[in-house]
């Protein structure tokens, strides 16, 4: 039978020798940054990995996606970047043990304007997460819909950037800038940082066009694309208004399984060859 269990830990990957950091990123609106952000951060946490979520988006829906009152934050992702408060003092743990996340809520909309005058003001996040490495194996930066100062902090703070993109008309719009953004960085800010994968997401099997679309993306980008494609599936769409990870509320469910994979996916690169075959076969998040 399949269960999760909630605040337990219930999974066997060794803690990784430093902490990876992935930005969420893509300028485009809606394509699934924060569902995955939720997702993979959660499916990470059920392998007993040490997970942080940085809300990085003044709509706070990171936030209130896992159960957050965005609207009664004593400290969020906003003091941290603007006042140097201490991440420590804004980091609330989840319904998952090992899941946390710094949250975030439209104050944060002020940042882009109070950093304007602050020397090194890409640097901000990174000099904030710095003293997490060891606490956390990962962190995952949900990005705003913006290509902004916002979003370069997390590309400065990152050592790789996962790109969401909706099986859809114009998927690959507004690509080039990011990619643009992404060789500025890496020239000048931040030369380690590379592409984690290019996630298509809301895949619908009944549409030619979504096969069109994934066909078309990878002929554009080739093995830069994830294996997995993320389904459209109603549960992910729902399961935000209940405050929960899918794990939580749909652990069944098409999503759950393709954002488990996706970790599966994501971790099996990262193992060294001969540990390969386990990691992608076994043992992420669910109990049989
Ligand atoms: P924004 O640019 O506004 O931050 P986003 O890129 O973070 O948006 P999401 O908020 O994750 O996108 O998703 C947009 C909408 O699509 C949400 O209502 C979400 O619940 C829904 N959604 C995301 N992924 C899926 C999916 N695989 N199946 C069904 N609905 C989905
Ligand atoms: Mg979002």
């Amino acid at each position: 039978m399949f269960h999760v269990k909630r605040r337990r830990r219930m999974l066997c990957y060794a803690p990784m020798a430093l902490s990876r950091i992935i930005a969420i990123a893509n300028q485009k609106g809606g394509v699934g940054k924060t569902t995955t952000t939720i997702n993979l951060g959660a499916s990470l946490a059920a392998a007993d990995l040490r997970v942080l979520l940085v809300d990085l988006d003044p709509q706070g829906n990171c936030t209130s996606g896992l159960g957050m009152d965005k609207n009664t934050l004593q400290a969020s992702t906003y003091h941290v970047l603007t006042e140097g408060a201490d991440p420590l003092s804004a980091i609330c743990s989840t319904d998952l043990d090992s899941l946390d996340l710094l949250p975030s809520n439209r104050e944060l909309t002020g940042a882009t304007v109070e950093l304007l005058g602050v020397k090194r003001r890409e640097f901000r996040l990174a000099l904030a997460l710095e003293p997490l490495h060891e606490r956390y194996d990962f962190i995952l930066i949900d990005c705003p819909p913006t290509l902004g100062i916002l979003t370069l902090n997390a590309l400065v703070a990152a050592d790789s950037l996962l790109i969401p993109i909706q099986c859809e008309y114009f998927a690959l719009e507004g690509l080039s800038d990011l990619m643009d953004t992404l060789g500025r960085v890496q020239q000048s800010l931040n030369p380690k940082l590379c592409i984690e994968g290019v996630l298509l997401t809301m895949y619908d099997e009944r549409l030619n066009l979504s096969a069109q679309i994934r066909q078309s993306v990878r002929g554009h980008l080739g093995d830069q694309v994830f294996q997995i494609i993320i389904p459209r599936n109603v549960r992910l769409a729902e399961s935000p208004s209940f405050g929960k990870p899918i794990l939580l509320y749909a652990v069944r469910s098409k999503g759950a399984d393709s954002y488990l994979q996706l970790a599966r996916e994501i971790l099996a690169k990262m193992a060294p060859l001969e540990e390969k075959l386990p990691y992608a076969t076994h043992s992420i998040g669910v109990i049989s």
